[in-house]
């Protein structure tokens, strides 16, 4: 059974996603503000975040960016007023998956739900073997070729090219690159992310000033297109 956490403050609409929710056969947690909802995201295990922007105590886009700062990847939606902004939203920066405008449609959100759940389960835990363009990547043999070839990668390249072929699609901050690549204890500076995918760029793009695969998103970090 899928577990949902809503955090939203409006007793009404908070009742009516519950009722929502379990009738479809979701197991429901929920909390009234953005604190509370913040300790649930980070205590227990959730398949998908429902999240109001407005909440008391921490707003939804703070609550948003602490997930994703504690390296939780569980997917978020959230549910937006009209004249909220969407853009800020959708902001990578913050780092949720979609959202909804109220007041919206159960059917509606239902199916964002679902197709979130679906995305998220589709990305397997650990990639072991994947093919993008004309590269071959078998990470537990750490090797691979390109265009046939065998082409030869460090031992970080395959770790980073793994992370960025796990989150595919999606924008990934430098910071967390470096926290999942290289780890939260050692001290990288964020420009080694962007030493080593140049490097890794040299080995697998056609033109590596022109990157088809590992593109940059400014200001904010990269994008792996498989
Ligand atoms: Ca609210």
């Amino acid at each position: 059974m899928d577990k949902i956490l809503i955090i939203e403050d409006e007793e009404s609409i908070l009742l009516a996603l519950e009722d929502n929710l379990k009738l479809e056969g979701y197991a429901v947690s929920s909390a009234e503000d953005g604190e509370l909802g913040l300790v649930l995201a980070k205590e227990q295990n959730f398949d998908l975040i429902l999240l109001d922007i407005m909440l008391p105590k921490m707003d939804g886009f703070e609550v948003c960016k602490q997930i994703r700062q504690a390296n939780i990847l569980t997917p978020i939606l959230m549910l937006t007023a009209k004249g909220q902004e969407i853009d800020k939203v959708l902001g990578l920066e913050i780092g949720a998956d979609d959202y909804v405008t109220k007041p919206y449609s159960p059917r509606e959100l239902l199916a964002r739900i679902k197709a979130l759940l679906r995305r998220s389960k589709s990305i397997p835990a650990e990639i072991e073997t994947y093919k993008f363009g004309d590269i071959e990547v078998d990470f537990l043999k750490y090797e691979a070729q390109k265009k046939g070839k065998r082409i030869y990668l460090t031992a970080l390249e395959f770790d980073l090219l793994r992370y960025l072929i796990k989150h595919n699609g999606q924008v990934i901050p430098r910071d967390r690159i470096l926290d999942n690549v290289w780890g939260k204890e050692v001290y990288v500076q964020q420009r080694t992310v962007d030493k080593h995918i140049a490097d890794l760029r040299k080995k697998i793009e056609d033109d590596p000033s022109n990157p088809r695969h590992i593109q940059v998103v400014r200001g904010v970090g990269y994008k792996f297109a498989g």
